[in-house]
């Protein structure tokens, strides 16, 4: 078998048909820490991603397609077991890919990926996926009944803020439905996906069920697989204006897609919430990740009476979290993922003044007595005194990063955060819980959350509404998009 582990920090190959395979160019893979070369990985050309597809295709009709939903269920909870069982090199992959905390790896994005395939693989077991659905509408003239099918190779594109997690997401339902994936990870970090390969592997699964391609967008790995006559159906989560450029690529060939994108997320602070709670919430709703999570809130409206002693309150808060060495403990914000990402999150603390904000704390780059000033730091930051109309306010900026704007009326503080093209995710904070249901129920956004944030049920259906996305994912959403039903119809 082909050992990735011991070579991690060296060279990073695509995987195709159970094979890694190299190729003529490469590019580097970069610890955001400090800024150093951590691999060299492959470039899939178009070739590359043309073997691939192939593979995959040959594995939909070969021995994957005869593992009835018992097996296959069951050979899905043997990849979680062989992530757990190299739980520390998949944390060690990604804290060194993504620069984020350890704690975050190993409290949230791999156990996450663990669960992915754990709860996919149950819930296919007891939908009773292969004969979704017997109807006779009238109860006459004839039988009708469905029978799912997977939808065949699958494209998986993915981010790069929650690598493992985010793309576990769509590989363990596009598995457990019976289709046949070819993923490209993000060209920031490509580690945690070809490790997969391995627990794939070791799972047993058929050569060519799992694919990686490597590279980057347009012009790149990612435009060849969303272009690709081959690929089925393609599902991604990135930024909007990727995903409108994918929808762009598909319609030659009519790929249905299913799109998580970005988002501009507002909460909505009641004065009779429960203070440090709701302090403590969005501490984590605005800074976890160093802000990149699809989820993180760049919004907060507070009402007018708890206004100052909040802002105060999320200023300590900042003002708390410790930039260490992603490889620490005791280390809660990370850098951001590139220098180019940096620049961008810079440009936007310098619009943010330019637009009239009032500097609440941060807005740089942290000094540092080591090499973490290679790296890609930079301070969280609290804006305030925005008009609503400001760019800050409109676009997302990805980084650990908010406004807090004063309400006066409920029915003011929904316009507010209603008034955006993104629609992902809200946040509540009130102890009147009527208030609360009611409020959020006029949230246009895919998720709400009252009195808590990021608090998740894999169960549940997750996506977004507007630029935030097309389609829903999580539990039976999951497993309706990733298979499509074929009507049988028998005169009685
Ligand atoms: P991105 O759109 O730049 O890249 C995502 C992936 O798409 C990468 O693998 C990239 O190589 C690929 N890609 C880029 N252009 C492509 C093209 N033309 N054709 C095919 N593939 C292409 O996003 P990012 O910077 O990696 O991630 C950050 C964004 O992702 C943010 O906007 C964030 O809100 C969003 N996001 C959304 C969710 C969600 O669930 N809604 C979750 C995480 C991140």
């Amino acid at each position: 078998m082909p050992s990735f582990l011991g070579d991690l920090v060296k060279r990073i190959q695509n995987y195709i048909d159970g094979r890694f395979v190299g190729g003529r160019r490469e590019f580097a893979d970069l610890n955001p820490a400090d800024g150093t070369v951590i691999a060299q990985v492959t470039e899939a050309c178009e070739a590359h991603v043309d073997e691939a597809v192939h593979a995959a295709r040959r594995a939909l009709l070969g021995e994957w397609a005869q593992i009835g939903i018992r097996e296959r269920a069951s050979r899905l909870h043997r990849v979680a077991d062989a992530i757990e069982k190299r739980f520390d090199c998949f944390v060690q992959a990604e804290v060194a890919d993504t620069g984020k905390p350890i704690s975050l790896a190993s409290k949230l994005d791999i156990p996450r990926a663990v669960a992915n395939f754990r709860v996919f693989a149950d819930l296919v077991k007891i939908s009773g996926l292969e004969s979704f659905q017997t109807e006779t509408p009238d109860g006459a003239n004839a039988l009708n009944y469905a029978v799912r099918k997977p939808l065949g190779v699958v494209g998986v594109i993915t981010p790069w803020n929650l690598p493992l997690l985010l793309l576990t997401w769509k590989v363990a339902p596009a598995l457990a439905c019976g289709n046949t994936v070819v993923v490209k990870p993000s060209e920031e970090t490509p580690a945690t996906a070809t490790l997969l390969a391995e627990a794939m592997q070791d799972a047993g699964l058929p050569n060519g069920v799992y694919n990686v391609v490597h590279g980057f967008g347009p012009g790149s790995t990612g435009e060849f697989l969303t272009q690709h006559p081959g690929v089925d159906a393609i599902t991604f989560t990135g930024e909007s204006r990727t995903g409108a450029a994918i929808m762009k690529s598909v319609a030659a060939t009519v790929k249905p897609v299913s799109f998580e994108l970005g988002g501009k997320n507002a909460a909505i602070v009641f004065a009779d919430c429960n203070f440090d709670e709701a302090l403590s919430g969005l501490s984590d709703a605005v800074f976890l990740n160093t802000g990149q999570v699809c989820l993180c809130c760049e919004r907060v409206y507070v009402e007018r009476k708890i206004f100052s002693s909040f802002v105060e309150g999320l200023k300590r808060k900042a003002e708390s979290l410790n930039p260490g060495w992603p490889n620490h403990e005791q280390t809660d914000l990370g850098p951001l993922i590139s220098a180019q990402h940096r620049d961008k999150v810079l440009s936007y603390y310098r619009l943010a003044q330019e637009e009239g904000a009032h500097l609440i704390t941060g807005g740089g780059i942290p000094k540092f007595s080591d090499n973490r000033n290679h790296g890609f730091y930079v301070q969280p930051t609290i804006y305030t005194g925005l008009p609503e109309s400001a760019r800050c306010i409109k676009e997302e900026i990805f980084g650990p990063v908010c406004h807090i704007a004063a309400f006066d009326s409920e029915e003011e503080a929904i316009a507010m955060a209603n008034d955006t093209k993104y629609g992902l995710a809200a946040s509540i904070w009130t102890s009147n819980l009527k208030r609360g249901h009611r409020v959020a129920q006029q949230m246009k956004v895919g998720i709400t959350w009252v009195n808590c944030w990021f608090l998740r049920d894999l169960r549940t259906p997750f996506g977004g509404a507007g630029l935030s996305g097309i389609g829903r994912e999580g539990g039976m959403h999951s497993l309706n998009f990733y298979s499509e039903p074929n009507n049988i119809c028998i005169r009685l």
